[in-house]
């Protein structure tokens, strides 16, 4: 076909205008091939790790499968050693030592492995009606009327007094059965469809229906709550105190699966923040030979609540990682951390032509487009971002764009619509040059979010980028 001559004006258009493309236009047709071969491995990522005790287990035996070995203080490190540390079963950090020395600084990718979910209460069982149901208390942001109706599973741990520890999985495997909330009919919810939707559905609500068969041979008045406890206690042998020092999460009890005619998404349960996880892991995992500056990949807990607490990001347990390696080499930690870069990788919010109206189109993130890179995240007038500098941005452009890796420019969403926090000023507080990117998300939070199969693989490439330097 003869290509046609470009115009004046399409010839300063393309060379002086943003020129945003839909990936898959531009993609070659073994990137294809590579994005859904990667999305395969992701999608068990997510179905062996919807909590992050069992997020940190199945990373743990793919580190361990790569070659990585817990890293132990005093421990000699040559270059290409690959460690791993588990912070108290929920979060975990890996490293591989590159060949520059650590007072040039570490190239870090941080995301987070927890989400979203419902946490059963420490006094969870009780009896309603002849009827057995969990308390449940809400982690992170959810919108409560989401949670009802759905089928569940739990997954968690029983800490019991001697020091063992239960694992407790009921409703992931074939023939388990399953758990759920009820919600009022129709027929009846003229009330409640009057009230708003953050209030239809109240939080003391969000109790799990556990059980309905009554203890037989018995009158007392607890006979169905009696029962499914004696159930838990000859599987598990634990005592309704037991749940005081358990932790017990029900998530969605739903696989994730390819959306679309085209299969060119994924729909599941917790791509907040695994998806941006799987990618700095699999980064990492897939590095050949030893790096130039050392890599690290940080898969933080509690972010959805702040990242407070021991497993959070704002806990020394970072340092502590950092330090270990650091002593290794006798580098003083603050040399090491003012020279490094993080990539913090947590997913942003994709433009919904659904709800078109609180998004600002030229600065909101597309489906398809590639990582979305946020220089700040927060609320109102930037409170709570950690603003990355420009000469920073400038580098992550050209670190990208030199690969060939897809990218576009991510807020939130419109100005004062609402807002939203990373780890990322935690890093940046510890004196490293951090940024913001990550996969652009529908329906964010939900127990059922969808992204976009290009996009999972370039925020893979672009932490694989990031390790390479
Ligand atoms: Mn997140
Ligand atoms: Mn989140």
């Amino acid at each position: 076909m003869e290509e046609k001559e470009k115009t004046p004006g399409q010839q300063l258009r393309e060379a002086l205008l943003n020129q945003k493309k839909n990936g898959w236009d531009v993609v070659d047709q073994a990137t294809e091939q590579a994005i859904f071969d990667y999305c395969e491995g992701y999608k068990v990522f997510l179905d062996k790790g919807k909590t992050e005790r069992t997020c940190v287990d199945y990373t743990v035996e793919l580190a361990e499968a790569a070659g990585f070995v817990p890293l132990e203080r005093g421990m000699e490190l040559q270059p290409g050693a690959k460690v791993y540390r588990v912070n108290r079963g929920r979060a975990v950090n890996l490293a591989i030592i590159g060949s520059i020395p650590l007072d040039q600084g570490v190239s870090i990718t941080a995301s987070h492995i927890d989400s979203p979910r419902l946490d059963l209460k420490p006094t969870p069982l009780y009896e309603e009606n002849e009827l057995a149901f969990f308390k449940t208390h809400y982690y992170g942001g959810i919108k409560k009327y989401q949670w009802v109706t759905i089928p569940l599973e739990l997954r968690g741990v029983v800490a019991m007094k001697d020091g063992s520890v239960i694992n407790v999985s009921v409703g992931g495997h074939p023939g388990d059965p399953l758990f759920t909330i009820d919600d009022l009919l129709p027929h009846l919810g003229v009330a409640q469809s009057q009230k708003k939707l953050g209030e239809a559905i109240p939080a003391e609500n969000l109790n799990i229906l556990v059980g309905s068969r009554p203890l037989k041979d018995d009158d007392g008045k607890d006979r169905v709550k009696l029962a499914v406890m004696k159930l838990l206690y000859d599987h598990y042998g634990i005592r309704e105190p037991d749940f005081i020092s358990a932790e017990i999460e029900a998530v969605p009890a739903f696989n994730a699966v390819d959306i679309g005619f085209d299969r060119s998404l994924i729909g599941a349960y917790g791509h907040d923040d695994r998806v941006c996880g799987y990618a700095g892991l699999k980064a990492l995992l897939d590095l050949e030979g030893v790096p130039g500056r050392t890599a690290v990949c940080v898969l933080a807990d509690k972010e959805e609540i702040g990242s407070e607490g021991v497993s959070g990001m704002q806990s020394a347990f970072f340092e502590t990682f950092m330090g270990d390696l650091c002593a290794s080499q006798k580098v003083p930690l603050r040399v090491c951390l003012e020279k490094s870069f993080c990539l913090s990788t947590d997913v942003t919010a994709a433009y919904d032509p659904n709800f078109a109206d609180v998004y600002e189109k030229n600065n909101s993130a597309q489906v398809n487009y590639g990582i979305g890179l946020c220089k700040y995240t927060g609320s109102r007038g930037k409170g709570g971002a950690s603003d990355a500098g420009a000469e920073l941005v400038a580098y992550v452009r050209r670190l990208l764009d030199d690969r060939g890796i897809l990218w576009q420019m991510a807020e939130l969403g419109k100005v004062d619509q609402g807002g939203g926090g990373t780890v990322a000023c935690y890093m940046a507080n510890r004196n490293i040059d951090t940024l913001d990117a990550g996969v652009p998300v529908l329906s964010m939070h939900a127990p059922f979010e969808t992204v976009s199969k290009l996009d999972c693989y370039m925020t893979y490439a672009a932490c694989k980028a990031v390790y390479e330097g």
